[in-house]
Parts: C-alpha cells; structure tokens; sequence
C-alpha cells in the first residue's frame, strides 16, 4: 500500500504509459497522455467497439496471480473484435483499485501487455480510481465497412462450428468451488483455460466472407447460439456430443477415467460458459474454406449442429436422438 509514495499519474506513467511505444501502431494517432486519444482507421474502414467489465468476486476470484488477470482482461475484449472478425488497434483500461500494490501492477501490466503487443493493440488511454478492484476495458478495432460478422446472418441450412475448446473453463471453476476435484495434469491444464483464454482473433478475421453469423461464447455455447438464433429468426439443431468432444481434458483420458459422466460432461460443454471460442455459421458449401481459414489462422474448429428454419433450439445425442437434458446460459440477473 503505497498510496503515499506514488499518486495516481506516478502510478500511470510508471506501469501504463509505455513512452517509448507511444503511436508506433498505425491506426493510432494519438495515445495515453492527453485528453482524448485520437484513431485513425484506414480508409474504408468501419471502428469496430467493444467494452467487458470484470469484477472481482464475480468475475476473476480474488487470489488469481495478477499477470494472469491482466491477460484475461484483454483476452476476453478481444474476442468480442474475434467475434466480428475486426482487427484490434487499440483498447482503454478503466481501473478501479483499492490501493496501489505495486507487485500486483507490475504483474497486472506486464499479463496484459504481453497479450497487446502478441496483437498489435495498443493501450491508448484510461482511467485511474480508488475503489473496489474493478477493470473495464474498450477494445477498438478496424473492419472493411461492411464485412463484420455479425448475429444476424445465419440462414437455415447453415453449419454450425465451434473454435477450440469448450467448457475446460468451467470445470476449474468447478475445482476452484471443492465441487471437483481433477489429476494435477488435467487441473493445470482446465486452469490455463479459465485463467488466459486465447481470443480467435485471426480466426475471425480468415472468417469475414465465409461465416454467416458469429458470436464469442462467454456465457455458454447455448446461451451465446441462442443470440445468433435470436437475431438470425432461425432455430437449429446442436450435437451435444460433438461439442462434448471438444472438452480439451477429456483428450488426454481424464473424461474416460470416469471423472466425471456424460451429463455433466454435456453440461460444461455446452453451458459451461468462460471459453472466449467462437461459435459461427456457415453455409455447407463453404465447408472447404472454413476448413482453410482454419489452418491458416492456426485455430482448430469443428463442426457441431446446422441451422434450421424451425425455431428453438433441439440438443441431441450422437445419434441424433433429443436430451431430456436441459441447458442454460450464463446471465448475472437471473
Ligand atoms: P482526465 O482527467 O482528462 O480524464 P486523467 O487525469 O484521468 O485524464 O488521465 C491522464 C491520462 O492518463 C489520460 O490520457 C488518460 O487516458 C490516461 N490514463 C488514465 N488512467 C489510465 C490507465 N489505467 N491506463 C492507461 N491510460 C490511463
Ligand atoms: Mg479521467
């Protein structure tokens, strides 16, 4: 607690300014310093916005190792810029702190300058105030007006595709609650998940042109498709068991060892919530060329239900048979 020694600007300049990268990044004209920072996309691009809160307790437990919190904050802004295929130039940080604990800034800066600089995204302003542990990052990124990827575009006889791994994140939750408990192997592996998820920010670039609808699953594969259905006006059929499989710690056997059973193996995969992969459609024709945006933005992806023109969402089994069982998405109010 060092309030006394360093004051909020000390506190800015000395873990947030970063003078001597100031502007480097095309696209940005202006960074921290003055009153506003100034973006100048190029031309024919359209901003592309977003903003992610986290709160302690609610959204990060209050014992994660700084650098890894700083690593989420980001991660998790820049798979909304994943989600509409935009390209990230630069991000705010709106911090809230209840005293200047300079091993947990230095650790928090350095997490999440790590992941800035792997994207070419550049901290370009912010705000410094006492309070309760809060972070509030706005991403801004650049997207040839008119290709975003957007929640609206998914067509009846759409595929539906997930990136990467689903529901690892919530199964350390899980561990973290005493709920589980896991082999040290899979557990550090199911935390790395929870703790720095990897925002498909090239994927979603390769996909402008192909998908036709896209959405980042933060509250849970159902919940995060149910918007894409929503603003889509369609209804769809998803393979439980096909997103099941994609549970990065079941490949290594941990699942088959009878850690847990199929239904909750279902229900982290499919509700779980916290795996920043994007879910996203696209037509069967494009089959191919999903395929090779997928390679060449080095994320895998795999196919895991259609779209349908009859509303609602039908969950079933392998064999294509429906499951009684039922599955929620995340929401802070319900
Ligand atoms: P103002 O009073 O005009 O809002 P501040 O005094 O809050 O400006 O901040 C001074 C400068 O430092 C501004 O350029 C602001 O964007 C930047 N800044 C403040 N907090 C942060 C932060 N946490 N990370 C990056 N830049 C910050
Ligand atoms: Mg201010």
């Amino acid at each position: 607690m060092l309030w006394p020694l360093m004051n909020e600007f000390g506190l800015i300049d000395k873990y947030f300014a970063r003078p001597e990268r100031r502007s480097r990044t095309a696209g940005v004209a202006l960074g921290v310093g003055d009153d506003c920072a100034l973006l100048a996309p190029a031309p024919g691009m359209q901003l592309a916005v977003s903003s992610d809160m986290l709160v302690e307790g609610r959204h990060f437990l209050s014992t994660v190792d700084p650098a890894r919190l700083g690593h989420k904050a980001l991660a998790v802004n820049l798979s909304d810029l994943a989600a509409c295929g935009a390209k990230p130039l630069g991000f705010t940080l709106a911090l809230a702190l209840p005293a200047i604990d300079e091993p947990w800034l230095a650790g928090f800066s350095r997490g999440l300058f790590a992941l800035a600089d792997a994207h070419g995204c550049e901290l370009v302003g912010g705000d410094t105030t006492r309070g309760p542990l809060n972070i509030c990052i706005t991403v801004f990124g650049e997207v040839p007006a008119g290709t975003a990827l957007l929640r609206s575009g998914a067509r009846a006889g759409d595929d539906i595709w997930a990136s990467g791994t689903l529901g690892d994140a919530r199964i350390a939750l899980e561990v973290f609650r005493g709920a589980l408990t896991l082999p040290a192997e899979a557990f550090t592996l199911a935390r790395a998940r929870m703790e720095q998820p990897t925002p498909r920010v090239a994927l979603g670039q390769a996909l402008r042109g192909i998908a036709s609808a896209a959405v980042d699953v933060s509250d849970g594969l159902v919940g995060d498709l149910g918007h894409i259905l929503a603003a889509s006006g369609v209804g769809a059929t998803l393979d439980a068991d096909a997103a099941t499989q994609l549970i990065a710690i079941c490949a290594d056997g941990a699942c088959a060892a009878g850690l847990f059973d199929v239904e909750a193996r279902r229900s982290f995969a499919l509700s779980g919530g916290d795996d920043y992969e994007l879910a996203f459609t696209a037509p069967a024709s494009a089959r191919v060329a999903v395929e090779q945006a997928a390679r060449h933005s080095v994320t895998p992806v795999a196919r895991i239900g259609r779209i349908e023109a009859e509303p609602g969402l039908r969950v079933v089994d392998a064999g294509g048979e429906p499951l009684a069982q039922r599955f929620g998405g995340f929401d802070h109010f319900a």
